[in-house]
């Protein structure tokens, strides 16, 4: 007898079978035959996959977009300073708020495991406070690490130092860093050095925002995969956006995407983002500025699609949708091929599970019994469409459910729907 049974679905290898689920758990994936369960949910012909995970978010930020004022030029620089005039008007309340119903968005979406950064450069640490609050309300159903983020520079804000260590101490999990918008290339690789030492010291992960410009001198990921080789910090170390790598020479890339490979960093360009964001100082050609994703998928390098924001200063759109998120990366990176496409999927699922070093994640038994399922075929019609999450199960629980989107048409001597569904046979 088991909790909950999904049956016939398709996963993301293309194995058609039940998987049975006990305890908050996957107990079986298998034919399950007559199997008796307290639900059983009806999912043939349609995609079972392990939830999304979207490794590079802000929940402080999320849902504020035109508070106070909207950004004019779109520019980073400009979402950094308008970010700062909201910061000293929103109350701690807001935060939670705002972050709660991004929360609901991101459960409905099937995304359940989300790694926020949280800006630590304000002397009352209100978004900490909010955001390991929220933490805890939402632990039922997602996991939610944060990342104490010194958004206006360690060294370049006079009292950041001080509170991102205040805000360790208060439980944050992971160090951040912006190196590159330190005053000085020297600031910024002293940086992270001393953020990589708080780290060690604390048995942290790390995760920087690196090199988010398109100034090809920009060479702070050097430094991190150094400090991750002399600290021993391998594997546990992320390296956000890089977009300054699609400006550098090809040399000088062919001797750092090695190092990275070594320090075994985990990358996480972020599309929506860089693709709006960077290239903006330039006439035409406008440079694309992301990171080089293909060259270091080929290294071995553990790259995975992030989201990073969705209505806020930075970003006037988006949707808690890591479809939409792989879709933009696929197109950006040129990812075409059948099986470039197949690999965006695992970016927004497991090579994002694997930065956040997520345990029992992904669909074999004894793995926590997380899990969504899409109207699609396979994981390249899901991007295709950008599937509807007919369910996302959490811990063994469903959390949500879509009614499936199908258009009825009157048109004579043609069907009376359309689904857009079309999978080939051979990919
Ligand atoms: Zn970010």
């Amino acid at each position: 007898m088991f909790d909950l049974i999904v049956k016939g679905g398709t996963l993301p290898d293309g194995q058609m079978t039940d998987i049975g689920i006990t305890g908050g758990k996957i107990t079986a994936i298998d034919q399950l035959g007559n199997a008796q369960a307290g639900q059983i949910i009806e999912a043939s012909g349609d995609l079972v996959s392990p939830p999304f995970v979207d490794p590079h978010f802000h929940m402080d930020a999320t849902l504020s977009y035109g508070l106070p004022r909207i950004n004019a030029s779109g520019m980073l620089l400009e979402g950094i300073g308008l970010w700062g005039e909201l910061k000293k008007v929103m109350t701690q309340e807001d935060v939670v708020e705002r972050a709660l119903k991004y929360c609901d968005w991101a459960a409905s979406m099937g995304v359940l495991a989300i790694r926020s950064h949280v800006d630590t450069c304000d002397d009352r640490l209100l978004g900490v406070e909010a955001l390991i609050e929220v933490r805890d309300r939402v632990k039922d159903y997602i996991d939610l690490q944060l990342v104490a983020f010194p958004q206006d520079g360690f060294y370049r804000d006079p009292t950041a130092r001080e509170n991102t260590i205040r805000a360790l101490d208060m439980g944050v999990d992971v160090v951040g860093g912006i190196p590159h918008f330190e005053r000085t290339m020297a600031d910024g690789a002293a940086s992270v050095r001393e953020l990589c030492e708080i780290a060690a010291a604390r048995g942290l992960p790390v995760d920087m925002h690196c090199d988010e410009s398109d100034d090809p001198t920009s060479r702070h990921i050097e430094t991190l995969a150094f400090e991750t080789q002399r600290l021993g910090l391998q594997g546990r170390v992320a390296g956000s956006h890089l977009t300054s790598m699609h400006s550098m020479g090809n040399y000088y890339v062919s001797k750092l995407l090695p190092l990275i490979a070594e320090a075994d960093i985990n990358v996480i360009p972020n599309p929506l983002i860089n693709i709006v964001l960077q290239g903006r100082h330039d006439t035409y050609p406008k440079r694309r500025g992301l990171t080089r994703v293909k060259e270091m998928l080929a290294m071995g390098i553990n790259v995975g699609w992030g989201q990073d924001c969705v209505l806020d200063p930075w970003y006037s759109l988006g949707t808690a949708d890591m479809l939409d998120v792989a879709f933009m990366g696929l197109h950006v990176a040129q990812m075409t091929s059948p099986k470039d496409m197949r690999t965006c999927f695992d970016m927004v699922t497991m090579n994002n599970a694997r930065t956040m070093g997520l345990t029992d994640y992904g669909l074999y038994v004894g793995a926590k019994a997380s899990l969504v399922i899409l109207d699609a075929g396979d994981p390249v019609e899901a991007l295709r469409l950008r599937a509807t999450r007919l369910y996302v199960i959490s811990n063994g629980r469903v959390i949500s459910q879509t009614p499936r989107a199908n258009a009825s048409l009157s048109l004579p001597g043609r069907p009376q729907t359309s689904r857009r569904r079309h999978t080939l046979v051979e990919r």
